[in-house]
């Protein structure tokens, strides 16, 4: 077992934090030999039930549960900062181009790398992956997270129409070589597999029915897609579907709406669609850097809230344009106030924070398992320097209360709060 001293940062109710200024937190293997938090609270009240234990003194700093990122693209690290006309022209000029180049295996291993060293730097420790159409996209992620040991969930594109070559995919074969991948990866170590139709314009019908059949088999594994991101895509789909009520509503005709099933953005939906987010266990995968870069809309909060879906944050790179959790977190708080084409309001600093941890895990259906530094949960953390830079230093120091310190890191922070990231580790490797 090992141990660390300092402030903790822990979710005790969702949404409400809780912060232990002299804590202590200790991990050892659970039953199956994962590292876990075995307790975590006041130093003074467990350092006596652990006097054997070796601790780490981490002074002035703060240790907090990892973030969860619910919706990320791994092959668009180089299309962060892509100037577009909105969505559509987007992908066509720049995301297809780049995601083209995946078919290739030395580039996939470079960028799975890099990708994962830049989660890791900015203390993102699980995240639902989009790969690309190519399988060894997928290969070559999965296979970088298990090396790290991270918990990390994946699936190959589907795109078999609209889709230039290079990245469109053959529907009989794409199936095919999805349950193959979910054979190969899902429940192996921390790993997972979501079945990945990229958006209804993109799939023939055929394709989504073959989607929701594997959704139907495979009832454990995930489903990731984006839903009513933009006006012109919501237009595309009711061009494509006149007879659905709603685009959220074509992925429930094939049986793409259920727990564990994550739609990106959820901007331009409905108070009908919220119920059927809320009724299929659907979670939404907030993603504000994205929607504001490429212009796309406001999620709305009190209408979700009112409805009561499950929701989390997201990166969305390369629309969005940070791995930062606290520029996510940020920027949701900015899609909050919009008070223009919605109700406007403040999230409390507490509510974002939950929203890119312990909410974003609970909405993957990880609730218990990461997220979060309560007994039983794996021991992926975060340790943040409140004085990372000399602002920070100032403002946090004249914080007078957790709502005041936590908005001062969203507001002021970046990678360089990030002192170090802990990966839970099985017993056999070296540990954390
Ligand atoms: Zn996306």
């Amino acid at each position: 077992m090992k141990a660390w001293r300092a402030s903790l940062l822990r979710f005790p109710e969702p949404a409400q934090a809780v912060l232990e200024t002299d804590g202590l937190l200790v991990v050892g293997p659970d039953s199956a030999g994962r590292q876990v938090v075995q307790a975590a609270g006041k130093y003074s009240a467990l350092a006596p039930r652990f006097p054997d234990l070796d601790i780490s003194p981490l002074p002035g700093r703060i240790i907090a549960p990892g973030f969860v990122d619910m919706h990320i693209h791994y092959p668009q690290l180089d299309v962060i900062g892509s100037p577009a006309e909105g969505l559509l022209p987007w992908l066509e000029n720049y995301t297809f181009p780049h995601e083209s180049r995946f078919s290739d295996a030395a580039h996939n291993s470079e960028a799975a790398a890099f990708f994962v060293d830049e989660l890791l730097r900015h203390g993102v420790t699980t995240a639902l992956a989009f790969a690309t159409s190519h399988p060894a996209s997928v290969n070559a992620l999965l296979g970088e997270a298990q090396r790290r040991s991270l918990r990390m969930i994946a699936g190959k594109v589907l795109q078999d129409q609209h889709s230039p070559d290079g990245v469109r995919d053959e529907t009989e074969q794409s199936l095919l070589d999805s349950e193959a991948l979910i054979t190969r990866w899902h429940g192996l170590d921390r790993l997972g597999y979501a079945i990945t139709p990229r958006f209804v314009p993109s799939c023939s019908e055929a394709q989504l029915r073959g989607a929701g059949e594997l959704a139907a088999r495979y009832a454990d594994v995930w489903i990731q897609s984006h839903v009513a991101e933009n006006k012109d895509e919501v237009a595309w789909v009711r061009a494509l579907y006149p007879q659905a009520r709603s685009y959220l509503s074509v992925y429930e005709q094939f049986g793409l709406l259920r727990p564990r099933a994550v739609y990106a953005h959820c901007i331009h939906i409905d108070d009908e669609d919220r119920a059927l987010m809320r009724g299929t266990g659907t979670a939404a995968a907030v993603s504000p850097t994205s929607n504001l870069f490429l212009g796309s809309g406001f999620f709305d909060y009190q209408a979700a809230d009112r409805t009561g879906f499950l929701y989390g944050l997201a990166s969305d790179v390369g629309g969005g344009t940070s791995f930062s959790p606290f520029h996510t977190m940020l920027a949701a708080y900015y899609v909050g106030r919009e008070g223009q084409t919605k109700a406007g309001l403040s999230l409390s600093p507490q509510h974002l924070w939950w929203q890119h941890t312990g909410g974003a895990a609970r909405a993957l259906g990880l609730e218990g398992v990461v997220g979060n530094l309560l007994p039983g949960c794996e021991a992926d953390f975060v340790v943040l320097n409140p004085q990372a830079t000399p602002l920070l230093a100032r403002k946090t120091a004249q914080a007078a209360s957790l709502d005041e310190l936590l908005f001062a890191l969203i507001v002021l922070g970046d990678d360089r709060v990030i002192e170090n990231t802990v990966i839970s580790q099985a017993e056999s490797a070296s540990g954390p």
